[in-house]
């Protein structure tokens, strides 16, 4: 998309960013410079490698100056990239659909076919093959399969054998474009759904993963709604104090477009003498803005 593949240029790459040298390789890729924060120190928007999504994840996840309705623009720009779903409606519809009922929905097969369509493989349509992709990237990661599964061969004997005209996207597909789009539409659905949340509570722990590494996640939650995940910070090597913790959910919160606090009425952590701390901090920061 962001290199030169002949297509012009989506306008939120240009309008957003200003186009440097060529990387001096044989990628025909370019840096980028963004128009909102590449000029400030030490800004990570200096010089931005231009290939996969890493033009449009600036804005949404590192540009210091890039206003919600930008980041917003950023992430329907990643969606359409991989013709996903974006409609939630029309997901939970096709979820639904796909679910309890899927037994009933599905046509009994007869043995012998009257023509020549129970036969041949008729191709995938540019839509179904999106939603097709969508739903098995989606598979594998609720049923926590590795993204190479996608290139192994007996898998693509096992999709041969059933629709021999799907192409099972690549390791590198999955992992890159499918993942980022939808880990973009699960988050701007979340945003949407906190847009309407006035008494939540922001919850906060942290522990140790298998790989020891220092973890904390940090929850909105509120009575008779399903929690929203805020963000899942790596703070390995950093102590948990709470000046650190303030910084993390600040950050979650400027993740999920609430980083006013307002919406929040409350606070919840494990630890009463880093909480106590927190208290004074928080209010010191809700104070000076
Ligand atoms: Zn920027």
């Amino acid at each position: 998309m962001v290199h030169s593949g002949g297509r012009p240029l989506a306008s939120l790459i240009n309008n957003n960013f200003e186009r440097l040298e060529q990387v001096p390789n044989s990628s025909h890729r370019y840096y980028w410079k963004c128009r909102h924060c590449g000029d400030t120190d030490n800004s990570s928007g200096a010089r931005i490698q231009g290939h996969d999504n890493n033009l449009p994840n600036h804005l949404i996840k590192h540009c210091t100056n890039a206003v919600a309705l930008l980041r917003q623009a950023a992430r329907q720009f990643i969606m359409e990239k991989t013709g996903a779903p974006t409609d939630s409606n029309a997901i939970l519809t096709s979820l639904a659909a796909s679910g309890s009922s899927t037994i009933a929905a599905i046509p009994i097969k007869k043995h012998k076919a009257s023509n020549l369509d129970g036969y041949i493989d008729r191709p995938l349509s540019k839509e179904q093959n999106n939603l097709a992709n969508a739903k098995l990237l989606r598979f594998f990661i609720h049923a926590n399969i590795p993204f190479h599964v996608g290139d192994d061969v007996f898998f693509h004997e096992f999709i041969n054998v059933i629709r021999p005209s799907y192409h099972i996207p690549s390791r590198y597909v999955l992992s890159r474009h499918l993942l980022d789009s939808e880990a973009v539409r699960v988050q701007q659905e979340e945003i949407n759904r906190l847009k309407d949340r006035k008494c939540l509570t922001l919850l906060l722990d942290g522990w140790e993963d298998l790989l020891r590494r220092s973890l904390y996640g940090s929850l909105a939650v509120e009575v008779n709604h399903p929690p929203v995940v805020l963000a899942l910070e790596n703070m390995t090597g950093q102590r948990g104090t709470a000046e650190n913790l303030v910084a993390v959910s600040q950050k979650a919160m400027n993740h999920m477009e609430v980083g006013d606090g307002r919406k929040f009425i409350a606070v919840t952590t494990d630890n009463p003498t880093v909480m106590q701390s927190y208290h004074c901090r928080n209010n010191n920061t809700v104070r000076n803005k």
